[in-house]
């Protein structure tokens, strides 16, 4: 079975998203559980974590199929240890927040060696945070972002992801998330079944389809390899509606979240419906 839905607004409280996904016919959701753009949160409190639990319940959703998405400051890379610190204090904090609110993911974007240090560096840097934030908290997997590659983030080849894979020590509790526009642009082909098929197989060879544990479905407006992150809506962008066709008849995408960053929220609903209507074609 698929699980779709869109990265719905939490504004107002985190109890807010599940009304959001419930109202556009979701399955599944993304979220940021504080202010992405703010080093610093409130904790959650009693109430608003009381108001999470009923209203996740009344959507339906299970907690298995929400991918909360950590703050865009957060760079676990970062060759400043100083500024790394920050970040891995940081992250660890998001991870304790969804430890709290039941959630057993947290998808994140890996970093970034701005030009500093050399790839695998700013590899070890994150492998390092991510087995400091694993021994701090539990019961949270954490879920490595494909990235476009733009500027000197990490991220855009199978093979960080699976250098990363490699250096941390609980594989049971690392995974990674496939955005499609970020696959594509940073090189691999999906739009038609043999160029489907040839990019997934090179990413059960070099990362293992058993680390898929989220995907973020978003059509691009840039061009195939071009590495710039600029997501479109479904069928308007490069890639085109047929990649989505294989996905959504692809059982290796079942029982995952499924999350539209597209850009126009207003058709959420829509592109949500079209996704489910390709189950069969
Ligand atoms: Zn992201
Ligand atoms: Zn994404």
């Amino acid at each position: 079975m698929k699980f779709v839905g869109a990265h719905v607004s939490a504004s107002g409280g985190v109890y807010n998203s599940p009304i959001n996904a419930s109202l556009i016919g979701a399955k599944a959701f993304a979220l940021f559980t504080k202010n992405q753009r703010q080093w610093n949160a409130k904790a959650l409190d009693n109430e608003t974590i009381d108001r999470w639990f009923k209203e996740l319940e009344k959507s339906g959703i299970q907690s298995k199929h929400i991918l909360p998405h950590n703050s865009y400051l957060i760079n676990l890379g970062h060759p400043d240890s100083d500024a790394r610190e920050k970040s891995l204090n940081s992250f660890i904090d998001e991870v304790q927040r969804c430890e709290i609110l039941a959630l057993d993911k947290l998808n994140f974007h890996p970093g970034s060696h701005l030009r500093k240090i050399s790839e695998d560096e700013c590899l070890d840097n994150i492998a390092e945070c991510l087995n400091i934030s694993l021994e701090k908290t539990s019961g949270v997997k954490l879920v490595i972002e494909n990235t476009a590659g733009q500027g000197s983030n990490l991220g855009y080849k199978f093979e960080h992801l699976a250098y990363l894979i490699d250096k941390v020590e609980d594989k049971s509790r690392i995974g990674v998330c496939i955005d499609t526009c970020h696959m594509f642009t940073a090189g691999y082909d999906i739009r038609t079944k043999e160029a489907y098929d040839k990019t997934w197989a090179e990413f059960d060879k070099i990362v293992g389809r058993e680390y898929l544990a989220g995907m973020h479905i978003n059509d691009s407006k840039p061009e195939l390899g071009s590495r710039v992150d600029r997501h479109d809506s479904l069928g308007a962008g490069q890639i085109g509606w047929d990649a989505f066709k294989f996905i959504m008849n692809d059982s290796r995408m079942d029982d995952i979240p499924l999350v539209l960053e597209t850009i126009d929220e207003n058709i959420w609903a829509q592109e949500i419906e079209t996704l489910y209507s390709f189950i069969g074609k």
